[in-house]
């Protein structure tokens, strides 16, 4: 009798391809997803990337589920994310979002205390956490 073959077969580990995320990411440039696509060019024989998409008709944003344009996060959070935490929101909104009562701080120098805590606990945030909230605000979703 082989011996081999009384040893179990092992049962092969399911390959998974662990692809670590760019430390600058692609965006939509819409909705600030990471679930984006791009069709690309590859070369049949060595699967080799002979080109990318240039076109918006070949990039897709799986959360739009439409073409969108695709930036790179550091350009999303520089032109778009954190310019909107800084002009396009009010003080109501800042209190909503951040849950701070703007009550419990000194009313002095037109609520400073108030402005400044809001700056740190947005400043405590991830990228990915303020790019959430953004997209809660521009387009909250429907119920
Ligand atoms: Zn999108």
């Amino acid at each position: 009798m082989n011996k081999i073959s009384e040893i179990p077969e092992q049962t092969p580990i399911a390959e998974k391809t662990v692809v670590e995320m760019p430390a600058d990411p692609w965006r939509c440039e819409e909705c600030g997803s990471l679930r984006v696509s791009c069709q690309v060019w590859v070369d049949s024989n060595s699967y080799e990337v002979q080109s990318m998409a240039e076109d918006k008709d070949d990039l897709w944003c799986d959360d739009c589920a439409e073409h969108t344009r695709q930036i790179r996060e550091s350009e999303l959070m520089s032109d778009t994310v954190e310019p909107w935490w800084k002009d396009g929101t009010t003080e109501e909104d800042r209190e909503i979002i951040t849950g701070l009562n703007p009550e419990n701080f000194s009313s002095k120098d037109d609520c400073k205390a108030f402005r400044n805590a809001c700056g740190m606990w947005w400043n405590g945030k991830t990228n990915g956490e303020k790019i959430r909230m953004w997209r809660q605000a521009i387009a909250p979703e429907e119920e």
